[in-house]
């Protein structure tokens, strides 16, 4: 059906030409992204080596305020982007994910790194994660050991444009249903997953096997007669 008093928020609404130089045209789901992807506010706090690149890439020479993105927060409450940058170790990961609830929606997670992404060169290591992302989720992986600050930056663009693929309509912090926090690990002898609490109660609980009967003792040979 056609729009028989089209707007200016009309599909294909032809800007009258005297209007041309003074009315932009755009829609509300630009104007959104554009101020939330030139505003990331990251959580200022690091895990290992990989913190040093980070440190550096937020410094003067590469400058990340050329992408809004200069002011790093010291409070979970302050901040929509977790650089996680490090070795993420079992005794981190409980505190990682109390940070993560912590943080108010919209929010993000930018794995920096191999440590971060899959457990790098500790990967299966008696005290360290395979990986934050088994945990928390993560919006951007980038590789390297360390990743230099071009790659961080790289990855600090494709969440822009992460950001820019977002709908007012569709995301989830504007939904009805609650966002649940996430189950924080519980550091014991090992680490343990609350999500995993069905499984370890169904597995303790089974009885251990009956220990087997003794073998009958083989019947004396006859003595020969
Ligand atoms: S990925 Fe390499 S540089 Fe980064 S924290 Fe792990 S070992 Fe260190």
């Amino acid at each position: 059906m056609t729009d028989t008093n089209p707007t200016v928020n009309s599909a294909g609404y032809e800007v009258p030409p005297e209007l041309r130089q003074n009315v932009a045209v755009t829609t509300l789901d630009k104007i959104w992204n554009m101020g939330r992807r030139y505003s990331v506010w990251p959580m200022m706090f690091g895990l290992a080596c990989c913190a040093i690149e980070m440190i550096c890439t937020a410094a003067s020479r590469y400058d990340l305020a050329r992408f809004g993105m200069e002011v790093m927060r010291p409070s979970p409450r302050q901040s929509d982007l977790m650089i996680v940058s490090g070795t993420v170790t079992k005794k981190m990961i409980p505190q990682i994910v109390r940070l993560y609830n912590q943080m108010p929606e919209p929010k993000y997670v930018l794995a920096m790194g191999a440590c971060a992404s899959g457990g790098g060169p500790f990967k299966e290591g008696y005290n360290v994660v395979s990986g934050v992302d088994q945990y928390v989720p993560v919006d951007v992986y980038v590789p390297g050991c360390p990743p230099t600050p071009q790659a961080l930056l790289h990855g600090l663009m494709k969440l822009q444009e992460k950001i820019d693929s977002e709908s007012i309509t569709t995301v989830r912090w504007y939904g009805k249903d609650d966002i649940p926090a996430i189950p924080v690990p519980l550091l014991g002898p090992d680490l343990i997953d609350p999500r995993d609490n069905e499984l370890i109660k169904q597995e303790t609980s089974k009885k251990p096997a009956a220990p087997a009967a003794p073998a009958a003792p083989a019947p004396a040979a006859e003595a020969a007669s």
